[in-house]
């Protein structure tokens, strides 16, 4: 297993765990960089011992798909869209509300934005609620910044409209460099049992993700752009509205292919697919390619996806928090967030949270994949439910092979999540104990 990016350096360290149920029997644990052992009352090795109880040990969460950056940013950023902001009078609140607290001058960040709240959001519109400081909103699908004038003004715009498509590098040129701490971010996920992240951003140099990651106590696991000198995946985003011809999509992945990258495509709609899967035919497909999301796919697709071999990396957790909208918006509803489908066709998948776009919790990932369940309480494409261990085992594939599970066994990662009977009780990584509650 080769961990590209940042992996926490703890030296030699290794614990004994006592009391674990593993497959319904209590056993020992020797771990440390890797499971050294697994059995009834090991003897003592001089190492830490911590007696679990008869909780149930794990293989640690990975979450499979996850902008760690965006994420820290999304937690001092005001909330645009639903569930917490419904309608055009909610959004002049929360915006208001922002406006207040903030010190004249610095810059409110919205984010999660959609149509539902308040129509087609433009700068004239943005200016109405605040004119006095720059603003921008993030539309709900991390591609479009929309800014007032206050904010086109500083990032030197000359935009129209305000609405910046796909413009996240420019803008991130222009803007203060913001104050980005992923520790709450690591602290909160080892107590969820997550022992190491996917970053699925197309990070065009992603030296200061690897970095800013080294102060998680998770293994983090970085994909960057095609055209980025870096060993992980190489992340294609595929947009309707610009969609590039096969030829060319091919000629652009060809250089990361020839170095042995493995590609994965963005990718929530049937014709984004459609061309994914004829690039990955035309290339070649290997173990490690990859659709993030798989939004939409049809069952002719389902069967292609099969054969080329390529994982499905889904987020049930937007089936939960965005399963509403879906259900008023979308027709091809039998071919929605496929789970137990892909599975029983044979197609490799996993599942990532797609934090900060959807719930970083991947308890709630899992709930919603057994139950299917929105926020409403409506359910989507009941067919599609797993059974609550398949569902979590989508989080413990290896970083590189994420339909590949671990398990507790010598030689494995040692990487463990330790479940009682309220809950998450405790992670390791790597043999150290990174969360106990
Ligand atoms: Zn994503």
């Amino acid at each position: 297993m080769s961990h590209i990016g940042a992996e926490p350096n703890f030296g030699a360290v290794a614990l004994l765990i006592r009391h674990a149920r593993v497959a319904r029997r209590i056993v020992s644990i020797h771990v440390g960089t890797t499971i050294r052992a697994v059995g009834p009352e090991l003897a003592a090795t001089g190492d830490e011992e911590l007696d679990v109880e008869g909780a149930a040990v794990l293989p640690g969460l990975h979450d499979h798909h996850v902008h760690l950056l965006a994420r820290a940013a999304a937690a001092d950023s005001v909330a645009c869209g639903p569930p917490e902001v419904a309608d055009e009078a909610a959004l002049g609140e929360a915006l208001a509300a922002a406006d207040r607290r903030l010190p004249a001058g610095e810059w409110i960040r919205g984010i999660g934005y959609h149509e539902s709240v308040a129509g087609v959001l433009d700068r004239g519109a943005l200016d109405r609620i605040v004119a006095n400081r720059p603003l921008r909103i993030q539309h709900r699908s991390g591609k479009l910044w929309i800014l007032n004038s206050a904010g086109l003004r500083l990032v030197g715009s000359d935009s129209p409209n305000g609405r910046l498509w796909r413009q996240d590098e420019w803008l991130r040129a222009r803007l203060p460099r913001r104050h980005v701490d992923l520790t709450p971010i690591g602290r909160e996920a080892a107590a969820q049992g997550i022992t190491g992240f996917t970053d699925a951003t197309p990070h065009a140099d992603p030296a200061e993700l690897v970095s800013r990651a080294a102060i998680l106590p998770q293994k983090v696991y970085v994909m960057s752009a095609p055209e980025a000198a870096h060993p992980g995946p190489a992340k294609v985003l595929l947009d309707d509205e610009s969609l590039p011809s096969l030829d060319d999509l091919v000629d652009r992945l060809h250089p990361a292919r020839q170095v042995g990258r493995s590609i994965a495509f963005h990718c929530v709609t049937h014709v984004q697919a459609a061309l994914a899967l004829a690039a990955l035919e035309e290339l070649g497909a290997r173990p490690g390619d990859r659709l993030e999301h798989g939004a939409l796919l049809s069952i002719d697709q389902v069967d292609q996806i099969r054969r080329l071999g390529v994982t499905v990396v889904t987020q049930p957790g937007l089936v939960h928090a965005r399963g509403d909208r879906y259900l008023e918006d979308v027709e091809e509803l039998g071919d929605l967030w496929r789970l137990g489908s892909l599975l029983s066709a044979g197609v490799a998948v996993a599942a990532g949270s797609d934090a900060p776009y959807g719930p970083s919790d991947p308890w709630v990932s899992v709930e919603a994949a057994t139950t299917r369940r929105t926020v409403a309480g409506r359910v989507v494409g009941p067919d599609e439910a797993v059974s609550r261990a398949t569902a979590i085992g989508l989080f413990q594939g290896h970083p590189d092979a994420p339909a590949r599970a671990r398990s507790i066994s010598p030689g494995q990662p040692g990487d463990l999540c330790i479940v009682g009977r309220s809950g998450v009780e405790g992670a390791v990584v790597a043999g150290r104990l990174v969360y106990q509650r």
